[in-house]
Formats: structure tokens, sequence, C-alpha cells
């Protein structure tokens, strides 16, 4: 079997024009959906990152201000900035890029940031909002994930999805998602005893890892569906050093697979997309 591809540039291009759309609805009524996303210190993937969350945003007709302040930018001041963003009525969604440097605690300022405009889910008032099945904003990764089985028509009930990875940005949040559809699920983690035998059982396979060839076509049941989160960069002096690549042995699983996402071209468009849907909402929810 030669899975076939879950593309997530195609499904992004298709899910941000409709955020277009509806961004365009709500500029007539004289709003303007607003994200700030406020970068700390010079990190360089992070660099990329909002730039390309600035860039989408501009795409799509919502507006954009990108804050970036020195490392040295105390705790005290981030905290004050993102205070008055919170107070900002063009700013609909708040985006504090992690990591932070190690002088800021982090979870402090997500914290800070008001739940109303917590675009990115990881507020505790969104992570429990999930937990229960309340209204929130979910986090975007593994929100872009479920858009991904959504666009492929799966249903989930009934199904037994194994999630690797239980971090609070990804695996946590993707392992209540698709229980509140109604899947059985098991959480995978590094103390997992033997991760192969969780992973033959799945109808589905998330991956969020960030160690490459995680997953192996031996691990994988035939048929199965597998989503590669993980982002990773094939070392030197191997064939094709440098290049971005997931936690998937691709090549393998996708002749096992019925379904596969693609490093890159899988959930990383995903994510930004989800970001614009959150932050449409926010501004529509006033
Ligand atoms: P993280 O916080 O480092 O969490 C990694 C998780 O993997 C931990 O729960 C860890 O277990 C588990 N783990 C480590 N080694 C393992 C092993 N051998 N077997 C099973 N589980 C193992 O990472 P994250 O923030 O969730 O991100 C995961 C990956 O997704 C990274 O590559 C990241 O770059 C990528 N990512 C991609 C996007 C995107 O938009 N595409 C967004 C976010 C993250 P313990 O908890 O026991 O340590």
């Amino acid at each position: 079997m030669t899975a076939q591809l879950i593309d997530g540039n195609a499904l992004s291009r298709e899910l941000r024009t409709h955020v277009a759309e509806r961004a365009a609805v709500l500029r007539r009524r004289g709003v303007t959906p607003g994200l700030a996303v406020v970068l700390v210190g010079d990190n360089a993937a992070s660099q990329v990152y909002v730039r390309n969350k600035v860039k989408a945003c501009e795409d799509n007709g919502l507006h954009s201000v990108l804050e970036h302040y020195p490392a040295s930018l105390s705790e005290a001041e981030l905290l004050a900035r993102v205070d008055a963003l919170n107070r900002d009525a063009a700013i609909h969604g708040i985006l504090v890029q992690l990591p932070l440097p190690p002088h800021i605690d982090a979870q402090k300022v997500i914290e800070s940031i008001s739940p109303a405009k917590d675009v990115d889910g990881f507020h505790v008032a969104s992570a429990g909002a999930l937990m229960v099945g309340q209204p929130g904003f979910w986090p975007c990764t593994p929100y872009g994930c479920m858009k991904m089985l959504e666009s492929i028509g799966y249903d989930l009930r009934g199904k037994h999805a194994v999630v690797i990875g239980r971090s609070n940005i990804v695996g946590k949040p993707m392992a209540l998602m698709l229980l509140q559809k109604n899947a059985t699920v098991t959480l995978c983690h590094s103390a997992t005893k033997d991760l192969k035998a969780m992973t033959l059982q799945a109808d589905v396979v998330v991956a969020a890892v960030g160690k490459r060839n995680v997953l192996t076509a031996d691990m994988v049941k035939p048929g199965a569906v597998v989503i590669d989160v993980g982002m990773n960069r094939i070392p030197a002096g191997e064939p094709g050093e440098g290049k971005l690549c997931g936690d998937v042995d691709f090549d393998g699983v996708r002749e096992v697979a019925g379904y596969i996402t693609p490093v890159p071209g899988g959930v990383g468009p995903m994510t930004i997309t989800m970001l614009l849907v959150n932050t449409l909402e926010a501004a529509e929810r006033l």
C-alpha cells in the first residue's frame, strides 16, 4: 500500500480563503481582526516562525503587529507589555513566542494574557476549557491535526488513537481532542515501555516527539492514519543534511499507512492557519 498524502499546504490554502472571507465581513462592520506577536531575544528559529505568522495575517486580511524586544527585557517589562495589549481594542489575539529567555517565567507570562485573547490556547483557562469540553481556544498544532483528520472524512468514533509525546502544547491537548471525538486514546512518552506494541494497535498515530525515526514502518498497522508533528533537521553527513524532517520514517511508513502527512508541508502550515482561525474567532466573539 502507498499511503495517500494529507497535504497541509493545500488544506491551509482552502481554510485561509475562508478566513480571508470572514475577515472581510468583519472589516465591513468596522472591525479588523488584529494579532500581536511578541518576540523576546534573537532565537533564529523563533524569528522565522514569527515572520511567517505576521505574513500569514497580512496575506489574509488580518492586522498584525510584531513587537521584538532584546533578550535583556525584564519579566516585569514583558508583563507590562502584555497588560497593554490586553487593553488594546485593536488587538484580538496575543501570542508570546516561546521559548523565552531563562530569566523570564514563561508560564507566568502566558497566564497574564487575557483568556479572551489567548489565541495560542496555552493559558490554563484554555487548557481547562478543552479538558471539560467548554468553548475556548484550542492550541493551534493539535487543532490543525484535527482539521487534517476532518479533511479526509475520518470518523474517530471507536478508533484507537495513539499519541506519542505528552507536552502541554501538542501531545496532551491532542489526546483530549481525539477523546472528545470518541476515539480510545493512548498517550505515550519517554517512559512508555513498549512503544511499538502500542502503535501497532493504532488506527491513528500522532507523532509529536522531536526525534527522527521515532515511528518506523514495522511499528504501523496497515492502513493506519499517520500524522507527523515533529520538526527536526537531518544531521550533517547524512543524505539531505540540513533539511527539515519529521519524527516519522516517511519513506518506509508511507508503504504501510493508509494516510500520511509530509514534513515539510504537513502540520507546519496548519499550525499557522489555525492561529489565523483563532484570531478571527476572537474578533468575531466581541
Ligand atoms: P517536547 O515538549 O520536547 O515533548 C516531547 C515529548 O516526546 C515528551 O512528552 C517526551 O516524553 C516524548 N518523548 C521523548 N522521547 C521519546 C521516545 N523515545 N518515545 C516516546 N516519547 C518520547 O516537544 P513538543 O513541543 O511537544 O514538540 C514535539 C515536536 O513537534 C518537536 O519536533 C517540535 O519541533 C514539533 N512541533 C511542531 C509544530 C508544528 O507546527 N509542526 C508545532 C509544535 C511542535 P517525556 O514527557 O517523558 O519527556
